[in-house]
């Protein structure tokens, strides 16, 4: 009888990774994210509208647009039929508009931020929790903002995807969590990145707004400009993946803790005041 084998080590440890689907990876927050994971011992697939681009990353990229069902489906069938699991999915991928007022934005300009920042949250949770009730087990790492759970004037539209996301976060929570799968959203305060140069323009501007517009905008490009790294918020990501009671919400930056400090236990009126003096308001 042949003896039998032996399956070399680095194929024993790829079984054994826990699997991590990280969406909008091509850059900023989910690329650092999935860097961050690789190194912590998963085994990675992040994803990108573009598709695969080059191998010089340390984890693989699979093609994802979370806009179109298809492509959602697609992309994790893919990825179960390379690792016949997934222990981790992270929702990134989002994008923002640029500073405006509500009324600025048509409504096709709404529906689209909120068929990315949203229901792209919904489409991959739909996709992948069965699988994860059928293991047992799984994590699911939504991608907020402290606007999420503070809201700030001109980017409404922004505020109101992410206030969803927070909302949908708590309640498939307690929901998923009889199954083994636990939900958690990270709210993260301004962070270097490319998501101001990838911001939408509003596509119904108002002469009456151009000079807050032009405030606003120069009161983002300054709290931009000193931003903390992506690396901050994959760090806190990190956190709440392998905490065994991981919270609801973890906080990322700064700015972002002292905003969470400030809604619990600031009284309102003061949070108000802070908010538009921050934004400089009359
Ligand atoms: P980036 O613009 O650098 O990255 C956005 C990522 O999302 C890209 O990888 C892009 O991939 C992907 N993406 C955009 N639209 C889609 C789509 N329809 N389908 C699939 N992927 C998509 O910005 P950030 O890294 O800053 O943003 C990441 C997340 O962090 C977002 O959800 C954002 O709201 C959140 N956030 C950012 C903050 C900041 O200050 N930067 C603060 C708080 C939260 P590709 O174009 O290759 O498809």
């Amino acid at each position: 009888m042949p003896a039998p084998t032996l399956l070399p080590e680095e194929n024993f440890m790829t079984i054994n990774k826990p699997v991590a689907l990280v969406t909008g990876a091509s850059s900023g927050i989910g690329e650092a994210i999935a860097v961050k994971l690789v190194a912590a011992g998963y085994k990675v697939y992040g994803t990108s509208r573009r598709g695969v681009q080059s191998d010089q990353r340390p984890f693989a990229m699979l093609a994802l647009d979370v806009t179109e069902d298809a492509s959602v489906e697609h992309a994790v069938r893919e990825l179960l039929q390379l690792e016949g699991r997934i222990d981790l999915l992270v929702n990134n991928a989002g994008f923002g508009l640029a500073p405006a007022a509500a009324e600025e934005s048509s409504i096709e300009q709404a529906k689209a931020v909120f068929d990315t920042n949203f229901m792209g949250v919904v489409r991959m949770t739909r996709a992948v929790v069965p699988h994860m009730r059928r293991q047992g087990s799984g994590r699911i790492i939504n991608i907020g903002s402290i606007l999420g759970v503070v809201a700030v004037p001109y980017v409404a539209l922004y505020v109101a995807s992410k206030h969803a996301v927070d909302g949908y976060s708590q309640a498939l929570d307690h929901e998923l969590r009889t199954h083994g799968i636990r939900v958690t959203v990270i709210e993260p305060g301004y962070t270097r990145t490319s998501f101001e140069s990838n911001s939408l323009e509003a596509d119904a501007k108002l002469d009456l707004y151009e000079d807050i517009r032009v405030k606003v905008t120069k009161v983002v490009n300054q709290a931009m400009a000193t931003a903390e790294s992506a690396d901050v918020v994959a760090d806190v990501v990190l956190k709440a993946a392998r905490a065994e009671r991981p919270k609801l919400r973890y906080t990322a930056g700064k700015a972002a803790a002292q905003l969470q400090w400030m809604r619990r236990f600031a009284p309102a009126g003061i949070l108000d005041t802070g908010i538009r003096k921050a934004m400089q308001l009359a």
